[in-house]
């Protein structure tokens, strides 16, 4: 069983909530992750990464938001 604990909250630069932001999680989706996907604790990124992708998406509006570059209130 994997565990999920990267979600976080974070102002979403598109719609502005503090929202949670589940993490996206790259590669072949194992049973686990699907299983977790659907459950929506996690998003699929695909089999690909380009260089620039999205490590979180809102659960708010569903934007896919790379969570470094938000400002956060920790
Ligand atoms: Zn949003």
């Amino acid at each position: 069983m994997i565990v999920f604990c990267d979600q976080r909250f974070a102002i979403c630069p598109r719609c502005g909530a503090w929202a949670a932001m589940r993490p996206i999680v790259f590669g072949y989706p194992s049973p686990e992750l699907m299983a977790a996907a659907d459950r929506g604790s996690v998003a699929l990124g695909g089999c690909v990464m380009h260089g620039e992708d999205p490590t979180h998406q809102c659960t708010a509006c569903g934007q896919d938001v790379i969570l470094d570059s938000v400002e956060e209130d920790a």
